[in-house]
């Protein structure tokens, strides 16, 4: 399966451009795609599920025109929004049957057997007669999964899912994306890169509504290599003074210490020592030299 977006553009009523131009093509597997609040990965995802159109731009799903024809987009299209709205008082079971039918299941035998399945999939079977209203966070995300895979569909597109997940409910979910296979084509939008480390052979960064970056993880952790220098210092104030001096990747509490990271193409100073590149390394030097703000902890 290809995906490929060429020069999309949209800007909202109120004047906010959030996409610019932006290219990108996707092929099977898992890909991620990461940004900080605001970057534009909705209102991408949104377009690609046909659910607004850009002001311009093309979109192209193996031949199909997914702006014009969207109903054979939604034929072969699973989609779990950041918002998946209202749960109602009925139990998993009945609103994956209700939501089978609406996606044109009708046969009662092929419908139950593929929600069973979905239902075992998600490892929801044993409370597929709770009301939903009653379901956790992580069970509430792993339903989501369930409804976004009725019909067996070609492209997923999932939405920021692991935001508000305990660290065991995230654990869980990305296991259960990591089964979803690579014969088909696997968006998972997010902010938080370690999502796109532990599941994505690629990726792509975007910020202000434009593609910074695109490659696989390795491929850009390889870049960076011997490159990043990490030194601890005991005060904000210190930390502080390094920004001013280096080029500073990312400031991190540790302990109560202020761990440094530094990008340099040589040794940038007393104290600092070579460490491993991780993919936050990355994604804060591609934001930083973008000059896009970032969250800094
Ligand atoms: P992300 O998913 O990366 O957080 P969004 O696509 O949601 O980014 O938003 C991109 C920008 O567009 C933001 O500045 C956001 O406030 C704005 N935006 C999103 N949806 C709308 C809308 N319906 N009307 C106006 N502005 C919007």
């Amino acid at each position: 399966m290809a995906l490929t977006i060429t020069g999309l553009s949209k800007t909202y009523s109120n004047g906010v451009k959030a996409l610019k131009n932006l290219s990108l093509s996707i092929g099977n597997g898992m890909f991620g795609l990461v940004g900080p609040n605001g970057a534009g990965k909705s209102s991408l995802m949104r377009t690609i599920a046909t659910l607004q159109d850009p002001d311009s731009g093309s979109v192209s799903l193996d031949g199909i025109d997914v702006l014009r024809q969207k109903d054979e987009v939604r034929r072969i299209l699973g989609y779990l929004p950041q918002e998946f709205g209202v749960y109602p008082k009925i139990s998993a079971l009945d609103m994956l049957h209700h939501l089978a039918v609406m996606k044109g299941m009708t046969n009662l035998g092929e419908r139950k057997g593929s929600v069973d399945a979905l239902l075992q999939q998600t490892n929801l079977w044993e409370v597929r007669k709770k009301a939903l209203t009653t379901f956790s966070g992580g069970m509430k995300q792993r339903f989501g999964i369930a409804q976004a895979l009725l019909g067996n569909p070609r492209l997923i597109i999932v939405d920021e899912p692991t935001a508000g997940l305990d660290p065991t409910e995230r654990n869980r979910f990305l296991n259960l994306l990591s089964s979803l296979g690579s014969d088909r084509t696997v968006i998972l939008s997010t902010h938080i890169v370690d999502d796109v480390r532990q599941l994505c052979p690629r990726m792509a960064i975007i910020a202000s509504g434009e593609l910074l970056l695109e490659g696989s993880p390795a491929e850009t952790l390889a870049a960076l290599k011997g490159k990043i220098w990490s030194k601890v210092v005991a005060t904000d104030d210190q930390a502080q003074a390094l920004e001013k001096q280096l080029q500073v990747i990312s400031t991190h509490l540790v302990g109560g210490e202020h761990e440094v990271r530094a990008f340099a193409n040589a040794s940038p100073g007393e104290g600092f020592s070579a460490v491993e590149c991780d993919l936050e390394d990355v994604y804060f030097l591609t934001l930083a030299r973008h000059g896009s703000s970032h969250m800094v902890n």
